[in-house]
């Protein structure tokens, strides 16, 4: 599979070799990310969805669609990194997609831990209760984080004519005013 994460091709070889987890059945691609690396913001889902899994890059469907569309609606946003709590799609017995479970995120933290490093983030904004509560523990203690409306949720509601676009946007508006502030603060202390 082809390597856009932004990350070394040896590193995506080897997430693709993962079969440590039950995520890995009926999977086809382990999914490390895409944007900038490094980046100002790092936006963690929880798992990679099935159009991600079938294109090898996370949020692809019409939640990512409408993720990028808010990210778009802010001029100058930051560069960004996607990513997600565990990298492959998981599956029911039907095959059916389903929630990530407790072990995969214990078992897929080697993998996440160094895309969190590599992207070094100054601010996260998680997407999904189970990331927030499975992956905050990696993160340096001056690192920001956020928390947003899954874009799933709020294609299901109403999509960009939803008031839960706008309140998302507003989030991002905070996440993007707090690393604006924050690297201003750097280069005046590097400055002094
Ligand atoms: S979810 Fe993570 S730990 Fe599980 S098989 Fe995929 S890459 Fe490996």
């Amino acid at each position: 599979m082809k390597n856009e994460s932004g990350f070394p091709n040896w590193f995506h070889l080897k997430c693709q070799e993962c079969f440590e987890c039950p995520a890995r059945s009926g999977r086809h691609s382990v999914i490390v990310g895409r944007g900038d690396v490094p980046a100002d913001i790092l936006i963690v889902g929880d798992a990679p969805g099935t159009s991600d899994d079938l294109v090898g890059i996370p949020f692809v469907g019409s939640a990512g669609h409408l993720l990028d569309s808010m990210i778009k609606a802010i001029p100058d946003f930051p560069s960004v990194y996607l990513t997600t709590g565990i990298l492959c799609h998981p599956r029911d017995e039907r095959g059916e997609a389903r929630e990530p479970e407790k072990l995969e995120f214990e078992r897929c933290a080697r993998w996440v831990q160094r895309i969190f490093r590599g992207v070094n983030p100054c601010a996260v904004v998680f997407l999904g209760k189970l990331s927030a509560k499975h992956c905050r523990t990696f993160l340096p203690v001056n690192v920001k984080i956020f928390s947003m409306m899954h874009p799933a949720y709020v294609v299901r509601n109403g999509g960009m004519s939803s008031p839960l676009f706008q309140h998302n946007v507003r989030v991002l508006e905070d996440v993007v005013s707090y690393v604006q502030q924050t690297k201003n603060t750097r280069s005046e202390s590097d400055a002094s």
